[in-house]
């Protein structure tokens, strides 16, 4: 089976914004590059790469939108849209800056929380202090971040998706292949909400300077709206890394296509983006699996970039804590099915009990011994042994470590990472019992053949977990 691994900078990330997410801040979306935000865009490209190679994580391509394929690929499905009438012209109402000559993007605009309880300073499309979501009309007093002055509401013609009438397709989909892509509660969860409330038209131009041109004369002064375009970025990525790119994307019986992300980006891999392939009428390979995490929170509170709170990927290398230790933090604490806190004290506390206590404990144990001179050890050749059947405490291993392997197989394959990752634990857990209740440091002279199958089988079983880790720490099973 081959996989191909991409990922899309920028395009995934904890916030969803609304019109004018474009920015310099946001790296990885500005297609119709303006010089500044253009450099900026790849130094933050280079940055993240540099993050996500020192924390061991590889991508066959670590794409990006800007790119020619990504306008190609984009304008191939607006124009299948176009020609199945899954699209609509509408009015909408949208902040303008007469000073600044231009639509605002949300944000942009700066004004007060409407939320009457909270009447929090508030920008954009939602209130940092109570988490409504807003339209930036909505915003009182609103002003235009760049000149302060007081925009005024008018209006601008968009194209719609008709999210409505492709409501009995999507629900085919996503009822079938929730239960065979073993979708996470959460993603169902969040699924269900944006169906229950019912589909409206989803807009999916806006007024900005840059993003994908629409390719159509009425609206070629605007942009595709970064949500619509974003998800295609796994498409065109693709086409950037191989010509075949359909044999992955236009193959459903052959590609299974799995996604992780935050629950916030939920509704657009499991609303917006397959309605927007159903449309085309083509054959897409559409999400089969969808793997959803809840919020990582810091210490006491949120992770805020934007607050300098919490630690971040390129702090993470700062603190001289090697890769594989963050790796198994992180992934043990992967917020599956509720939120997870993220705090220096339980790094610490996991790191001594489980890597250092647990893991690096036994590993060091057998294959010190084995190392050790013969006379004292195996002069660093594992013993032949025979007759393991003949030991007790041998057989019992074998088989609480076969259904720990099989409880592995089936978390994994149900892409349960952190039970995964604790049923590698669990072999460690009990290699270490093994050794302790063995003795073999007595059997090494009063029985050396049990202390040879002791020993044999405890190689076996660290060569076990670097297999079984590698996944999760690959420098370390490397090592081992
Ligand atoms: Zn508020
Ligand atoms: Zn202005």
């Amino acid at each position: 089976m081959a996989v191909l691994e991409l990922f899309q900078l920028g395009g995934f990330r904890s916030v969803p914004r609304q019109a004018g997410e474009t920015s310099g801040e946001l790296p990885g979306f500005c297609y119709r590059p303006v010089p500044t935000l253009s450099s900026e865009n790849s130094r933050y490209h280079k940055i993240h790469d540099e993050v996500y190679k020192w924390f061991d994580i590889k991508f066959d391509k670590f794409g990006r939108t800007s790119s020619p394929e990504q306008t190609e690929v984009c304008h191939a499905i607006f124009q299948k849209l176009m020609e199945n009438n899954w699209l609509t012209e509408n009015t909408m109402q949208q902040l303008y800056c007469d000073t600044c000559q231009r639509f605002l993007a949300d944000r942009l605009v700066e004004g007060i929380c409407p939320n009457k309880t909270c009447n929090a300073p508030a920008r954009g499309d939602q209130c940092e202090i109570c988490s409504t979501m807003l339209n930036p009309t909505e915003l009182i007093e609103p002003k235009c971040k760049v000149c302060k002055n007081t925009p005024r509401i008018r209006d601008t013609d968009h194209l719609f998706l008709e999210l409505p009438q492709l409501t009995d397709k999507l629900v085919n989909y996503i009822s079938e292949t929730s239960v065979t892509g073993l979708w996470s509660q959460n993603a169902i969860q969040a699924t269900n909400a944006w169906l229950k409330e019912g589909l409206k038209p989803r807009c999916i131009t806006r007024d900005l300077k840059w993003g994908v041109p629409v390719p159509h004369e009425k609206y070629k002064d605007k942009v595709f709206y970064v949500w619509f375009d974003a998800p295609i970025g796994y498409v065109s990525i693709t086409a950037g890394y191989t010509p075949d790119w359909e044999k992955w994307w236009k193959n459903p019986d052959n590609v299974e296509l799995f996604q992780f992300m935050g629950k916030d980006n939920v509704p657009f891999h499991t609303i917006m983006f397959p309605s927007t392939l159903l449309g085309t009428g083509e054959k897409w390979t559409m999400m089969k699996t969808i793997s959803v995490t809840e919020y990582l929170n810091y210490e006491a509170g949120k992770f805020s970039k934007s607050k300098g709170i919490g630690v971040f990927g390129n702090d993470a290398k700062d603190t001289n804590i090697p890769p594989e230790v963050w790796r198994y933090y992180l992934l043990m604490n992967r917020p599956e099915a509720s939120d997870t806190l993220f705090t220096w004290a339980d790094l610490q506390a996991k790191l001594n009990t489980e890597l250092l206590n647990n893991l690096g404990n036994f590993i060091n144990r057998v294959l010190s011994f084995v190392a050790k001179p013969a006379g004292a050890g195996y002069g660093s050749v594992v013993p032949d042994a025979s007759n393991a059947e003949s030991h007790p405490l041998t057989t019992k291993l074998v088989e609480k470590t076969s259904k720990l392997v099989d409880l592995y197989l089936d978390a994994m394959e149900k892409v349960k990472l952190k039970q995964g990752l604790k049923c590698a634990m669990a072999i460690s857990g009990e290699g270490n019992a093994y050794l302790q209740d063995s003795q073999f440091w007595k059997l090494y002279k009063e029985d050396p053949a049990t202390c040879a199958i002791v020993m044999r089988t405890s190689v076996g079983l660290v060569y076990l977990l670097a297999c079984l880790l590698e996944p999760f720490m690959p420098s370390f099973s490397n090592e081992v």
